[in-house]
């Protein structure tokens, strides 16, 4: 059932949301012209929702010049201005669609990692389809750990998923019996208690927040303590330490599976068992990965990560930039999916490095400087005005003095003198907790 086909109604349209959770949730049996198709028709459909309905849309259109029939396919989204985070936050109304009945809307919050707070609503239809595609994820789960019921437990706090689940029990009691029952655990539970806990309710599955599941697996090997071990963890909503995942995967021959979805799209994309980048949900989420204009870049490129939310039409986002930093990856997948992928790249997008004198710059620009200089993986943390720190992956081959020269002379260039630079040589890069994470690439 297609987009248009949609009722406006606000109760759940069964039909539409069975042909979602049992159509293809395993997806493999599409092809990449039946995903690109479904896709496009989908977006087709809520261009014109957008331009007949909601008034940022409306206006954006026809101060371009553009009609809904000049959006054929989902590379036409970049046809519209780029939606930042503060122009969400400056007018949330008018990204809902006129005469909406907001009673029917979920509201969640963003979290408040972010300077911008935005409040964004979902509509029943684009919850449950959000909900649905997620089952590619759990299909690929359900494989690692060899049957289709088992205990899970989740370190996590009471965030919008819960909001979501518990919104989706009212709306869609039929979908949500088919959601697996987790143990929850705090983030903020002692280790030693949750170790406690995990040892009692013995699950298979492990699964939430990248640092909170870190710092267990970290405990674990620290402190020698044992747990009966999941057969995969799956982890979200932040970053995973590439140290602590080599912990886990490694040391204890748990394989790891990141999951990336925000507020504003639930279900954005997934990483398969081949480990190599995010599988994008395209049917209910394009991506694009774009510069710092809003232009779209090659595979292999780091950029700005720029989503569009298909299937919502409580708060209706498209060509918005998600504030993360990500790299279309070419070519398919060793696992079969024909599913586009992107890599994630830690740091959050849309920080500038602030200087001394003159206007702020975006830090796309020094990583375009530093990449000249032959760096190959890196990170720059800027912890106070005229004050980095870089870190640095170097090749074998690359001598440490002349690369400093290098990026030392880059970065005065770029930023002004007299900066006070710290070049580090770590054995792996990891996110930093102080000062601000301007870049943080890897191949
Ligand atoms: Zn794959």
């Amino acid at each position: 059932m297609s987009g248009d086909e949609r009722t406006d109604d606000s109760a759940v349209d069964f039909r539409y949301l069975l042909s979602q959770v049992w159509g293809e949730p395993r997806d493999r049996k599409l092809s990449a012209d039946e995903m690109a198709a479904r896709r496009d028709e989908r977006v087709r459909s809520i261009v014109r929702f957008a331009y007949d309905r909601v008034p940022w849309y409306g206006r954006a259109l026809r101060e371009r010049g553009l009609e809904p029939n000049d959006f054929r396919s989902a590379a036409d989204l970049a046809l519209l201005p780029v939606v930042e985070h503060e122009d969400l936050s400056a007018a949330p109304d008018a990204f809902l669609p006129r005469d909406v009945r907001m009673e029917t809307l979920l509201e969640l919050k963003t979290s408040g990692s972010t300077m911008m707070p935005r409040r964004v609503y979902h509509d029943p239809e684009g919850i449950v389809a959000g909900w649905a595609v997620k089952l590619r994820e759990r299909a690929l789960r359900d494989r690692i750990v060899g049957e289709a019921r088992y205990r899970s437990a989740s370190l996590s706090m009471d965030g919008n998923p819960t909001l979501v689940r518990e919104h989706l029990r009212t709306i869609a009691p039929a979908v949500w019996k088919l959601v697996s029952e987790s143990r929850k655990f705090s983030v903020f539970e002692d280790t030693a208690r949750v170790v406690e806990g995990l040892r009692e309710w013995r699950p298979q599955h492990l699964s939430g927040y990248g640092s909170a599941l870190g710092r267990l697996f970290r405990y674990l090997k620290e402190s020698g303590e044992s747990i009966p071990l999941p057969k995969a963890v799956s982890f979200s909503s932040d970053a995973l330490a590439p140290l602590e995942r080599r912990i886990i995967e490694e040391e204890f021959g748990v394989p790891v599976l990141g999951n990336y979805g925000a507020t504003e799209a639930f279900a954005i994309g997934f990483e398969c068992e081949k480990g190599d980048g995010y599988h994008v949900h395209e049917d209910v989420c394009h991506v694009r990965i774009a510069d710092p204009e809003g232009r779209s870049l090659e595979p292999g490129v780091p950029g700005s990560i720029i989503v569009s939310n298909l299937v919502n039409r409580g708060t209706v986002l498209l060509n918005y930039r998600q504030g993360d930093l990500g790299e279309a990856v070419a070519g398919q997948c060793g696992c079969g999916r024909t599913l586009p992928r992107i890599q994630l790249l830690a740091g959050r997008d849309m920080l500038f490095i602030e200087r001394a004198e003159g206007i702020p710059l975006h830090q796309y620009k020094l990583y375009r400087a530093l990449k000249d200089v032959g760096l190959y993986r890196w990170q720059v943390v800027q912890t106070a005005l005229q004050q980095f720190t870089v870190r640095v992956i170097s090749l074998p081959g690359q001598e440490p003095p002349k690369l400093e020269v290098g990026i030392r002379e880059a970065m005065t260039d770029l930023i002004g003198a007299g900066l006070d630079i710290t070049i580090e040589y770590p054995p792996e890069l990891e996110r930093t907790r102080t000062g601000k994470v301007l870049a943080y690439y890897r191949p």
